[in-house]
């Protein structure tokens, strides 16, 4: 009888550890390691033509068992057969650009992905030559008329940084691959648990596993997935460029996913209460909250996705001072005021569109806050929002 194929919640508690291979050891230990001894040189001078064709230790650069498993544990969980640790969540996104993109070429980039994803591609991309467009987030299946004959890579973010409109990822997929191109998908508000992004359709599935996946605010991290082809040559051009996860943060990256499935159906349930209970505000004027059908894209959410991340944004009513909005943001007793999110506290900072967008435009009364809800009761977030309204109100007068 096949073996029935296990559920994302129990692959977490399996994936990546071989405990009887460590001395019965649960977590695989943390490997640091430069040096990697070989057995005898033929091994030894084997090494270059064998070291981006699998996951071995070969020399510390591309990894040690610590590694191993958690890109093991990654792939299995996307249903990939290659992954790669990076440094961050920026290098696992530029490593995507830099590994397709040469000079005289040309890439697709949503408008509304992550700001230092955008400026990556602005600052650095163009000065090696590569065109840069950047198109509207829910342009879906007319991204074709986008493409050109030279476009290397469409790089897609759902939903967009900031505003939360959910991306047509199959129709983009279905354009890009039509004429050629690889599609490469930040996925790090749905995690694997909510979104599979090779299964719609993307060529190349990245994490900033420094939020929901590591999930406690102390590591910073990057996650590639990505077929046997295409991980191939993801793990060539970022050993070529020297990027190396650290062992110890690998070591707690795993070791934060093993508990994900739990935090994620409470950060996604603590999310939805704070954006059911900011629409009824007064003071707000629209929730960007994929899962509610204010939320451009939303179909498109209910379609594709097994869940939403706790990541959404709400925009003000009307104009308050800044002394107000500082007031409001100050007095939080549970919001913090930073950046990242993922990590069990909630968090709130403002957010700016009209100053970065350029392929799509911005309006809206007040402005716009970007809300994390964290492992806090929903209750007390909620008496913490209620009071900062007050304030809002208060310092505003
Ligand atoms: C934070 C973030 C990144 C970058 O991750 P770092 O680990 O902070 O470099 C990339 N994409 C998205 C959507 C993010 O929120």
């Amino acid at each position: 009888m096949a073996e029935k194929p296990k559920k994302p919640e129990t692959l977490l508690t399996t994936l990546g550890r071989d405990p009887h291979r460590y001395s019965g050891v649960v977590n695989t230990p943390v490997f640091h390691a430069s040096t990697i001894l070989a057995e005898s040189l033929e091994e030894y001078e084997s090494r270059p033509r064998r070291r981006f064709d699998k996951a071995e230790p070969i020399y510390g650069l591309l990894g040690t068992p610590t590694t191993f498993a958690l890109e093991e544990a990654i792939c299995e969980l996307e249903g990939g057969e290659r992954a790669v640790a990076l440094p961050s969540g920026l290098a696992a996104v530029t490593l995507c650009f830099i590994a397709n993109a040469s000079a005289g070429g040309h890439v697709l980039v949503s408008d509304h992905v992550y700001l230092p994803s955008r400026k990556f591609c602005t600052d650095v991309l163009s000065r090696m030559g590569v065109e840069v467009t950047f198109y509207d987030p829910m342009i879906g299946g007319e991204i074709e008329q986008l493409i050109r004959r030279n476009t290397q890579l469409v790089f897609a973010e759902s939903p967009g940084s900031g505003t939360f409109e959910v991306q047509d990822v199959p129709a983009i997929a279905a354009a890009a691959h039509a004429k050629g191109v690889p599609l490469a998908l930040d996925n790090s508000w749905a995690t694997p648990l909510f979104f599979r992004g090779l299964e719609h359709g993307a060529d190349i599935v990245v994490h900033a596993a420094t939020k929901y996946l590591s999930g406690h605010a102390d590591v910073m991290m990057g996650l590639v997935v990505a077929n046997a082809e295409m991980g191939r040559r993801l793990v060539q051009t970022s050993s070529l460029l020297g990027f190396h996860a650290a062992p110890d943060d690998c070591y707690l990256t795993l070791r934060g996913m093993r508990s994900l499935a739990p935090r994620l159906r409470q950060h996604e349930a603590t999310g939805l209460r704070l954006a059911t209970w900011l629409e009824d505000r007064a003071e707000v004027a629209r929730v960007l909250h994929p899962a509610l059908p204010s939320c451009p894209g939303h179909d498109i959410w209910k379609r594709d996705f097994q869940g939403a991340g706790s990541l959404f944004s709400f925009v003000l009513d009307r104009p308050y001072s800044k002394q107000a909005i500082a007031a409001m943001l100050e007095g939080y007793e549970l919001f913090g005021i930073g950046s990242s999110w993922g990590a069990y506290q909630s968090l709130m900072i403002p957010f700016y569109p009209e100053k970065i967008w350029t392929a799509t435009s911005w309006d809206a009364p007040g402005l716009i806050l970007r809300v994390f809800a964290g492992l806090e009761h929903p209750d007390d977030l909620i008496a913490d929002l209620d009071a900062g309204f007050e304030r809002l109100r208060t310092a505003d007068d």
